[in-house]
């Protein structure tokens, strides 16, 4: 099977690199699947999983927004923050959910509502993910 290089870079440093079938993840448009030679493309990728896959195995990552930048044969994610399925901390997880959930439902005039929502949705993304 032909493959592709996949870098999954955050402002912390790199969070993966390593050779795979094809990538999916859903960008701001939609649904993207990415196999070897595809056409090259940048797109803004929405907070969600990115799964990894090889003929015996599957990689899901934890993407908290970014980019994503394809080539024939690599695919660059910039991410904000994202964490290998293995390496999320669910408690952790669940407090920054319950955090955003309290901030959300307090009504006060001082909350950033679209900030709360983004923590919230990266929060319950990753939860999501571990889970699987
Ligand atoms: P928290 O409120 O728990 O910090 P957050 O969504 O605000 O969550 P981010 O700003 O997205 O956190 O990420 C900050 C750093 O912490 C990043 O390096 C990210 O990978 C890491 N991180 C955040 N939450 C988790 C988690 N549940 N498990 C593992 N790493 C995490």
């Amino acid at each position: 099977m032909r493959t592709l290089t996949v870098s999954v870079v955050t402002p912390d440093g790199e969070v993966l690199e390593d050779d795979y079938e094809m990538v999916s993840c859903k960008a701001e448009n939609g649904e993207l699947g990415i196999l070897p030679g595809h056409i090259p493309l940048v797109a803004p990728l929405t907070i969600n999983a990115v799964r990894l896959k090889r003929e015996n195995d599957e990689d899901i990552i934890a993407v908290n927004g970014g980019f994503l930048e394809v080539r024939p044969d690599k695919v660059t994610i910039l991410a904000e923050s994202a964490e290998k399925a293995t390496d999320i901390d669910v408690e952790r997880a669940e407090q920054a959910k319950t955090r955003a959930e309290q901030l959300l439902e307090s009504n006060d005039s001082d909350t950033d509502e679209l900030r709360a929502k983004l923590a919230l949705h990266r929060a319950i993304n990753r939860i999501d993910i571990a889970k699987k």
